[in-house]
């Protein structure tokens, strides 16, 4: 059975509460538990970056219902790769609000605010995508 880490970065559909946003995380985390995914999921001003990590039967399936979700859109897939182990192991989906949070070196080329990708490779943005997500990962250790 293959691993899969899938990273992908998406934008609001309207203004989303604290309350709705707490809603995604509780269900993400009752789901991902259900079928051992596990992952990372950054929002900053009306934008989300997520990664998550399990069979690529999971992953997919998972996927799929997120894609299909309407309190989001613009969905960019930056990376879908086969992976030996977990890096993000910790959570069934990690949560971070990073407004006002300043950017580390590694992710030069990701615009924090709106965590969205600035023109650069889709290899470039699938890199500086995943130090951003490992960095605030390890503050939370
Ligand atoms: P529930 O979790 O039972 O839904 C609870 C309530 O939330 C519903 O009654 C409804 O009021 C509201 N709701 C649910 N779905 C929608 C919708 N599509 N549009 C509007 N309101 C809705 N799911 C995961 O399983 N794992 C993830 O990692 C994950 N990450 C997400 C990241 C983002 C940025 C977003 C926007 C969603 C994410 N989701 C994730 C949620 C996923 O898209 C589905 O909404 C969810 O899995 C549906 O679960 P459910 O049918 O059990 O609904």
């Amino acid at each position: 059975m293959s691993l899969v880490q899938l990273i992908y970065v998406s934008s609001v559909t309207s203004e989303l509460s604290d309350a709705e946003l707490d809603r995604i995380l509780e269900s993400s985390v009752r789901h991902n538990a259900e079928q051992e995914i596990t992952g990372l999921l950054l929002y900053a001003e009306g934008n989300f970056m997520q990664v998550l990590e399990g069979s690529e039967a999971a992953i997919d399936e998972t996927y799929g219902r997120i894609c299909a979700d309407a309190r989001h859109k613009n969905l960019v897939l930056l990376s879908r790769e086969v992976i030996e182990n977990r890096q993000f192991s910790r959570w069934h989906m990690g949560y971070r609000r990073l407004d006002g949070v300043s950017v580390p070196p590694s992710s030069a080329y990701l615009d924090l605010a709106r965590l969205r990708p600035d023109g650069h490779t889709v290899e470039a943005q699938a890199g500086d995508a995943l130090a951003l997500l490992r960095h605030f990962y390890e503050l939370n250790r």
